[in-house]
């Protein structure tokens, strides 16, 4: 069988490129008779492999030099607690709940200090971005926090909330290196990479130099310090070292792609294949107020949640695999991240036009 389309929300879709150029380096990279995975994190080999990572980020993204830029273990969920752990210097923080993400962040929170709840749109199922522009924030919060892509939902902040002036905090894990960013409007922008950038076991934090202190919550463990993985330049213990090898492979991708304002165009693309469909669809529709939907994951429905899943089934059968909605919303959901062709949303839609055709309404 050969490579299918694969819609998963993550892990997800990576450049076949990549693919195989890791599988031609995998018995002897670069002459040194071994996997990366087999060598040490402290060789030469590697240290150049993650400084070049780490360097090939900072000019995608554009991160000025007073950001630190960390890999880091323990995936987007660590981050709910890491966060609180490091930021609550105060004991207060304003969350924006948008998702089951948020949420979880959120509640995570609550263990460490007062999280307030200052928006949300758990009132229509997170279909929609939460009006942000003027939020009841805590004068004494240390950080505002959202979730800026929503994975399950299929939702995006296309304007950042006005944080009067208060350091944002933002997990980034589903729309990471989907478009150019301004990185000086958060203190830190964080991600697993399993979504949109590398093999999961990795997260990448990038996190403004003041925010990184000594003066954490009593009893942080040492692992949950930024500082202590700043100092260490990401190498206080054996970090994740595959995963980072190949997210740096994916860096170099991109580059050559054109980088991110190349990569926002060719999402637009695709998800405009995707949604104009949607729009004028008789069977199936999107769940998303317009205004905020995502370009990286799109849930819709029949309406029918038997229909929805011969649906799945008969995509499956046809090589488009992994377009099961969450859990928690059913109907589907199409992940569309950057290594998704282009070629494979225009099949998508021919074939749901063709499933529609045999479905009439
Ligand atoms: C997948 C996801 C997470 C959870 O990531 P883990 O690495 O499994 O902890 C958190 N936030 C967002 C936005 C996600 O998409």
């Amino acid at each position: 069988m050969g490579r299918v389309y694969n819609f998963s929300a993550g892990p997800a879709v990576l450049p076949e490129e990549v693919l195989k150029e890791a599988a031609a380096e995998m018995l002897d990279y670069e002459g040194t008779g071994m996997s990366v995975m087999e060598m040490s994190h402290r060789s030469k080999a590697y240290e150049t492999i993650i400084q070049e990572a780490e360097s090939d980020l900072r000019e995608l993204m554009n991160i000025p030099d007073n950001y630190k830029v960390l890999f880091l273990q323990g995936g987007a969920h660590l981050q709910f607690s890491m966060i609180p752990q490091n930021l609550m210097k105060n004991g207060v923080a304003d969350y924006i709940i948008t998702g089951q993400w948020a949420k979880k962040a959120f509640k995570e929170a609550q263990k460490y200090g007062k999280a307030v709840a200052v928006a949300s749109s758990e009132d229509k199922t997170f279909s929609y971005i939460p009006d942000c522009s003027d939020l009841p924030l805590d004068d004494d919060a240390d950080y505002v926090y959202i979730c800026e892509n929503n994975t399950i939902y299929g939702t995006k902040f296309k304007e950042l909330p006005n944080t009067k002036g208060k350091t944002l905090v933002a997990d980034v894990s589903s729309c990471f290196l989907s478009e150019p960013v301004d990185v000086t409007k958060y203190g830190v922008i964080y991600g697993g990479v399993q979504k949109n950038i590398g093999p999961a076991g990795v997260v990448i934090v990038i996190i403004r130099e003041d925010l990184i202190t000594e003066d954490v919550l009593p009893g942080t463990p040492t692992m949950c310090q930024y500082k202590i993985h700043a100092d260490a330049k990401s190498l206080y213990n054996t970090p994740p070292a595959y995963g980072i090898y190949i997210c740096g492979k994916v860096f170099k991708w991109l580059k050559k792609q054109g980088g991110l304002a190349a990569m926002k165009e060719h999402n637009e693309k695709k998800a405009a294949i995707l949604y104009d469909f949607l729009d004028q669809s008789r069977l199936f529709k999107g769940t998303v107020v317009k205004e905020d939907r995502s370009l990286m994951n799109v849930p819709f429905v029949t309406g029918n949640a038997d229909l929805d899943a011969e649906f799945i089934k008969a995509a499956t059968a046809a090589g488009f695999v992994n377009l099961k909605g969450h859990r928690s919303v059913g109907g589907m959901r199409a992940s569309i991240y950057n290594a998704m062709p282009v070629e494979g949303v225009v099949k998508l839609v021919e074939f749901m036009k063709k499933f529609e055709e045999e479905h009439q309404v």
